[in-house]
């Protein structure tokens, strides 16, 4: 069933923050008081009409939604089977689907009164729509991101730069997504009455899983609506790239209740699942564990630490993974899957070529699962993808990796 705020009520919380057993609320008082803070506000904000219609003219006039969905049909006959759609996220404003919670999560900031926002990035992306929503609204914006994440998303450096964002670099350990989020929480920590931190995914202690889930459910609602009114059914696949799990859930979210439809989750395989530490594929090889404040599937090194980690995607290279799709994969309400590195760079060439878009690396593992699927099941059939960014940032990379097979 669908409440009230949008979510399904198999993905909400309970007064711990507990998703069954992931999840759960901070420990540390001063963070408990400002989560607490943050969750207050975030409650009585969605029951405030004044908010809907704000967000709702934000996400028409300056987001671009709904993004359409499209009927990939040269993909899908390449494939030799069901007909793939694609939930085009990519078109959104800056490009992915992070600037949907960025809106909510700056219109909260800012509601609160807060100065600030800070946050960590991966690929950038998360960085540069909390920087563009910042700007939007006036707040100041600080953004933590490792060197080695730098170095290869510069673009979007350049971009929160050109915002008016201050981006922190991290160096410490892999320098990757794990250790800015731990330096961004270090910096948040020192300034809570001014700053609000802006977690970029369905991760982090409670309200963020929520609250993020929240903000991201309209892809879903609009996906469900807008297949029907194409094809007149539900499909019968719904997949999503893993990385936290923003995008997924709310994709997922609306297909909840529809006993047809499959749901399945996308895990970077990296190098393989069996190569230690040159994977992300959290669901598929985790263990019940707890990273940065809440317990989740997470992949742990031999001194049961968070393990390094890897993924051709920037913005899916983290070793834990949101707490609803742990407990959904331990329900049986969703499944996860795992796509390579090399599969990944397969998907995003042929739909560069096929249909004209070049997707980011994070959703051509969505969309390689999808071309796998397809070629499995009958043409009646229908697998609905959701393309959470565009591959704007991803080309030089993939330039680096293909540049001779180009
Ligand atoms: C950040 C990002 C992801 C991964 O984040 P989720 O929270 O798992 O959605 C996926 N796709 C794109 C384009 C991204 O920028």
């Amino acid at each position: 069933m669908t409440t009230q705020h949008g979510l399904n009520a198999q993905i909400l919380p309970n007064d711990d923050g507990l998703f069954g057993q992931f999840g759960g609320k901070i420990g540390h008082p001063d963070l408990a008081r400002a989560m607490q803070e943050v969750e207050d506000g975030f409650r009585e904000m969605i029951k405030d009409p004044h908010f809907h219609s704000e967000m709702r003219d934000l996400l028409k006039n300056y987001v671009g939604r709904p993004s359409p969905v499209y009927h990939a049909a040269r993909l899908s006959e390449a494939c030799g089977g069901a007909q793939i759609y694609l939930k085009r996220e990519d078109l959104n404003h800056t490009g992915a689907h992070k600037i949907n919670h960025c809106l909510g999560e700056v219109l909260l900031a800012k509601r609160l009164g807060k100065r600030k926002v800070i946050a960590e990035t991966g690929a950038g992306q998360h960085g540069v729509a909390l920087a563009t929503a910042a700007a939007l609204m006036g707040l100041e914006c600080e953004i933590h991101m490792g060197v080695v994440d730098i170095a290869k998303e510069h673009p979007n450096v350049s971009r929160m730069k050109i915002l008016g964002c201050k981006v922190v670099p991290v160096s410490r350990g892999a320098a990757t997504l794990k250790e800015a989020v731990d330096s961004a929480f270090e910096s948040y920590m020192g300034q809570l009455d001014e700053a609000f931190f802006a977690i970029g995914s369905v991760v982090g202690p409670a309200p963020y899983p929520e609250m993020v889930a929240y903000f991201q459910s309209v892809v879903g609602h609009e996906a469900r609506a807008q297949i029907l009114e194409k094809t007149g059914r539900l499909p019968d696949v719904v997949c999503a790239c893993v990385g936290g799990g923003s995008n997924a859930i709310g994709l997922f979210n609306a297909f909840l209740d529809d006993a047809s439809v499959r749901i399945v989750g996308v895990e970077p395989a990296g190098e393989g699942v069996d190569v230690p530490g040159r994977h992300a594929a959290t669901m598929t090889r985790g263990v019940v564990g707890e990273i940065q404040g809440f317990k989740c599937y997470v992949l742990l090194d031999d001194d049961g630490e968070p393990s390094a980690v890897h993924s051709i995607a920037s913005g899916l290279d983290y070793p834990g993974v949101g707490p609803q799709h742990s407990n959904m994969k331990d329900m049986g309400i969703a499944s996860y899957e795992c796509a390579t590195d090399a599969e990944c760079l397969d998907a995003f060439l042929a739909l560069s070529r096929l249909e004209g878009i070049i997707p980011a690396l994070e959703s051509a593992h969505a969309v390689a699962y999808a071309m796998r699927e397809a070629a499995r099941l009958p043409a009646t059939s229908a697998i609905l993808v959701n393309l959470s960014g565009r591959g704007d940032k991803d080309i030089d990379f993939v330039l680096t990796k293909l540049g001779d097979k180009l």
